[in-house]
């Protein structure tokens, strides 16, 4: 251990600037006390990585003063290089701002590149509330992802012209992947395995983008409605209606391309989504129709005879291509397949 005046500086390799610097006692005390803390923390040997970082108030360039020996071997760089490092290797950042009345957590995701240009703004709000917490998705050397959950308070020296930031990570990889794993899940209809309502979304946007820029001529909305179904269950039970759905959806996805997608509405309607025109839309439609006629669905020995009614629409039949109006208009024919006798598909009017 050296000595500088009255304080201390580590007898490890100090990479900081504040005990060396030209920086108020006050300041260089609180770092000096806060870094053999963590020291002593650190031998502990428990699970999460200290760090003390710190930015002068005119520059906004982050330095660490401390950084717990997990950090730089995770990242496996020096000490001087970790801020550096570190930027160079989030993925994205996820900051979860509590809103004080409601206990309402807003998740806000920022992406790598993103991040270099909004993290002075990141920096000046955490500085206002005096709390960080987000997390990080980071990319390791050997290309291994790890995220890293950052619990941080931001003390200011006015005098300085200083903010230090004295934190805590924590590794929650499990915990991230898990999450993410659940939001995918999110989209997958638990009965059918088929693409729920939500992809719907997305894939309208997707190809309506598309049309409007004239990457694709046309494209067709399908929608499906088993006829009756509220008499299957009525008669045979309420699961051989589920054992009719999820079987019904492998017999429709078997006869799509695998670029075209089917999902459930929900309930007991299905959507289709194509590339094409209405002649293609009403080719499909009329495979799917015959396909599900054909099949028989045996549940404990019984056999449920099951047809479908569809409404068929294409982007090019409208004059402003839009979610709604296409859906709109295949629920329309749908109803009207269903008025005229069910077990059919209309694809005009
Ligand atoms: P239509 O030919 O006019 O379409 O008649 P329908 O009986 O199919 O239509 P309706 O909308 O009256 O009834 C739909 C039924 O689908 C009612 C509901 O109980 C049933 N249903 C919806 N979701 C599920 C499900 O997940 N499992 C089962 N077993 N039944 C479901
Ligand atoms: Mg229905
Ligand atoms: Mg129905």
């Amino acid at each position: 251990m050296a000595g500088n005046g009255q304080f201390y500086i580590p007898d490890w390799q100090y990479y900081g600037r504040i005990l060396v610097g030209d920086y108020s006692a006050e300041l260089k005390e609180k770092v000096a006390g806060y870094i053999m803390s963590f020291k002593a923390f650190e031998d502990s040997g428990a699970p999460v990585i200290p760090y003390i970082a710190a930015w002068n108030e005119n520059d906004k360039i982050i330095w660490y003063e401390f950084a717990g020996s997990e950090f730089i071997k995770l990242l496996k760089c020096d000490l001087n290089e970790i801020a550096e490092v570190f930027r160079n290797r989030i993925i994205d950042r996820r900051v979860y701002k509590y809103l004080d009345y409601n206990r309402e957590i807003k998740e806000e995701i920022i992406s790598g590149d993103e991040l270099l240009v909004c993290q002075i703004g990141l920096r000046e709000e955490s500085k206002r509330s005096g709390i960080v917490e987000a997390v990080y998705k980071v990319a390791l050397n050997d290309n291994n992802i790890i995220w890293l959950k950052d619990r941080a308070n931001i003390e200011t020296y006015s005098k300085d012209n200083t903010c230090i930031s004295i934190g805590c990570l924590t590794d929650v990889t499990k915990e991230m992947e898990q999450k993410d794993l659940l939001e995918k899940i999110g989209y997958i209809d638990e009965l059918t395995k088929l693409p729920n309502r939500k992809i719907l979304q997305r894939i309208f946007e997707i190809n309506i983008g598309q049309v409007n820029r004239n990457h694709l001529n046309d494209f067709i909305f399908l929608m499906i409605d088993i006829d009756r179904f509220k008499s299957v269950n009525d008669t045979y039970g309420h699961q051989a209606g589920d054992y009719v759905l999820s079987n019904i959806s492998e017999v429709i996805t078997s006869v799509k391309r695998i670029e075209d997608e089917i999902g459930r509405y929900g309930g007991e309607e299905f959507y289709a989504i194509s590339h094409g025109s209405i002649h293609n839309g009403r080719e499909f439609a009329e495979r799917l129709r015959k396909k599900v006629e054909k099949t028989d669905f045996v549940y404990n020995g019984r056999r449920i005879n099951i047809t479908i009614s569809i409404g068929v629409a294409s982007a090019g039949e409208l004059e402003k291509v839009d979610a709604r109006n296409l859906i709109e208009l295949a629920d329309k024919r749908l109803y009207m397949a269903k008025q005229s006798g069910r077990n059919r598909i209309v694809w005009q009017g």
